[in-house]
């Protein structure tokens, strides 16, 4: 889907939009059912950036600034988990492009808030650069 929109399509932007409220990251800070592998897996991501920015997150005040600060931190993550794939390397490298937008809505005004930008002057971690030709 991701590598379509890029390689043939070239959209020249891609959108992560996270919003408040999700059930998805409320879900990952509680147990899971052990039968629900696939929703397992996706809330497997959830965790990781909660271990991640267990700091930043466990010095919330309250329990519901936690939850929306790692619907923001989620959604950065994957913003720069794209970062991350050869689709979005190979096209950086070839067509300067596309841009990358973390975003989140907040059903409560409507509104869409800009949480990171990354474009193809990102300085990419070498530990997760591909070796392009
Ligand atoms: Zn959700």
């Amino acid at each position: 889907m991701l590598q379509y929109a890029v390689d043939v399509l070239k959209v020249k932007h891609v959108i992560v939009c996270g919003h408040y409220g999700c059930g998805g990251i409320k879900a990952a800070l509680s147990k899971q059912r052990p039968d629900l592998v696939i929703v397992n897996k996706w809330l497997k991501h959830i965790k990781d950036v909660y271990r991640l920015k267990r700091q930043e997150l466990d010095g919330c005040e309250t329990e519901q600034d936690k939850l929306n600060r790692l619907v923001e931190l989620n959604t950065i993550e994957q913003v720069h988990n794209l970062t991350g794939t050869s689709i979005i390397q190979n096209a950086w490298k070839n067509d300067k492009a596309p841009v990358l937008h973390g975003w989140v809505y907040d059903v409560r005004d409507g509104l869409l808030r800009e949480l990171v930008t990354l474009d193809a002057a990102y300085p990419i971690d070498p530990i997760y650069q591909y070796d392009l030709e």
